[in-house]
């Protein structure tokens, strides 16, 4: 990094560090950032550190959130009886742009994976459990992707609330093995739901 000037070598650093991003597109963007104008870098810097100071968990869903509780859990014209469980933000967003599912939500915030470290009780399944112990909850659809990960979440979660006696639901398997929901089209995302099945 001896190359660059020190502020610039510090900001390809920092790019560095985003997913997907190497050292040439670090490069690269730096660049970039450089030439932008005074304003424009002005606002990108802004939106990084708002994003950081204005965004937290919803106290219900544990959605990225404005407010203590989210938008969606505040809905009124939400079907509050059914929970739809997916394991990252970005999957709401997915079956939220279908349009075709109205109750509410609950994430995650990734699945069970062992061989990665991740167990139970990384995720917000206790917070999922305290939830359903206090609300009116007749239906709760596990949407985890179809990766082996997600099918042993999906397991694990069925077993975990049958005493409750809550009936759970599956996606479908329309949608393709090992793909994510954010990248399946609306189409199939519909049919997945539609076609829920019981665990
Ligand atoms: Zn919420």
């Amino acid at each position: 990094m001896l190359h660059y000037a020190r502020p610039l070598a510090r900001l390809i650093g920092e790019l560095e560090k985003l997913p997907g991003i190497g050292p040439k597109s670090a490069q690269r963007v730096a660049y970039h950032i450089l030439r932008m104008s005074a304003s424009d870098a002005r606002a990108l810097a802004s939106a990084i550190a708002e994003v950081k100071d204005a965004i937290r968990f919803c106290s219900q869903c544990f959605n990225f959130s404005e407010a203590e509780t989210c938008q969606t859990c505040l809905d009124p014209r939400r079907t509050a009886s059914t929970i739809c469980v997916v394991a990252e933000p970005r999957d709401l967003i997915a079956i939220e742009k279908t349009g075709e599912y109205h109750g509410l939500y609950h994430v995650l915030h990734g699945v069970i994976a062992p061989q990665d470290g991740i167990m139970p009780d990384q995720l917000r399944i206790r917070e999922l459990l305290e939830r359903l112990s206090r609300s009116e909850t007749s239906e709760v659809i596990v949407a985890t992707n179809p990766t082996v990960e997600g099918e042993a979440t999906a397991l694990y979660l069925a077993r975990l609330l049958k005493p409750t006696g809550i009936k759970v639901t599956r996606l479908a398997h329309g949608l393709p093995l090992g793909a994510d929901l954010d990248y399946a089209d609306q189409a199939t995302i519909i049919s997945a739901l539609q076609w829920r099945r019981e665990l």
